[in-house]
């Protein structure tokens, strides 16, 4: 039977590339978006021109009753979940000394709460049907930590503590949790940065002097979600080009 596959934040630069991947892979293909996207039926529109057959539905995943909501929705429209993908995040980069109780809220809430708000809607139904897959996008930042990013760090090392102990909680369940660590990704996030700056100070850091590209990251989801993956659990699981070796 098709599985499906939800992705948080699925419009974005590697949601997106998840999708496509899971739809190449013939799962039905879920994408949530911020209830305040507005290009969001546009996105929609023009990924199903393609074939892909998206659905989508908006979810602010720092409520949790947003959540709740939205999972209900999918589930009596198309059925369990299968494999959840916690790939919604954000960052609000600056040094700590500057750095408000809003912009580490913001980033907490967004990247690390939103996990187990997510996770909590699906985990038990995977538990009953003895089968899924919940895979958690963190970052080299939250391996290593980076400056400027006390908020974003903390929430993506965070989002591995809370793996490797659901992974634990569910292991005989036939449910696996995972995080992916990527580097830096070639998507809108980091192409954000000034293109003088990731001369200077990215590219030199990573040994294949180049960004990763969101289809590699959505080969190892891919990989995860699939039954060959049904032995790595609670594993964090580097992209990097070689960036940072854990
Ligand atoms: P994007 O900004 O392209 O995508 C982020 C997605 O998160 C957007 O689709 C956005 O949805 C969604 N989102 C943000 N806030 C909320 C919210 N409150 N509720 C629901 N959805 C929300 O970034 P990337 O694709 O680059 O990043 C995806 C993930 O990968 C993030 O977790 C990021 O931290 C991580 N990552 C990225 C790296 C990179 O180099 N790009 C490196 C390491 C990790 P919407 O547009 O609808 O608001």
């Amino acid at each position: 039977m098709q599985k499906v596959a939800l992705v948080t934040g699925g419009m974005g630069g590697l949601g997106e590339a998840i999708c496509i991947k899971f739809a190449a892979l013939g799962y039905k293909v879920v994408a949530t978006y911020s209830p305040s996207n507005s290009k969001a039926q546009e996105w929609l529109r023009s990924m199903n021109s393609m074939g892909y057959g998206f659905k989508a539905y908006p979810c602010d995943v720092v409520s949790f009753d947003s959540c709740k909501a939205c999972v209900e929705q999918i589930v009596k429209e198309l059925g369990p979940i299968d494999v959840l993908v916690n790939n919604a995040g954000i960052t609000r980069d600056m040094t700590f000394k500057k750095m408000t109780k809003d912009d580490w809220d913001a980033v907490i809430h967004t990247n690390l709460d939103s996990v187990f708000n997510m996770t909590k809607q699906v985990v038990d139904g995977m538990v009953e049907r003895n089968w899924g897959r919940i895979i958690n996008i963190s970052s080299v930042n939250g391996q290593k930590g980076a400056f400027g990013q006390t908020n974003y760090a903390a929430a993506k090392a965070g989002m591995h503590g809370f793996t490797k102990s659901l992974a634990l909680e569910v292991a005989k369940k036939g449910v696996t949790v995972n995080t992916i660590s990527p580097g830096y990704i070639g998507t809108k996030m980091v192409r954000a940065i000034p293109q003088e700056v990731l001369d200077s100070k990215i590219l030199p850091q990573i040994p294949m002097s180049r960004l990763g590209k969101p289809e590699e990251v959505a080969g190892l989801v891919a990989y995860l979600s699939s039954q060959e993956a049904a032995f790595v659990n609670g594993a964090n699981i580097s992209i990097n080009g070689g960036q940072h070796m854990y």
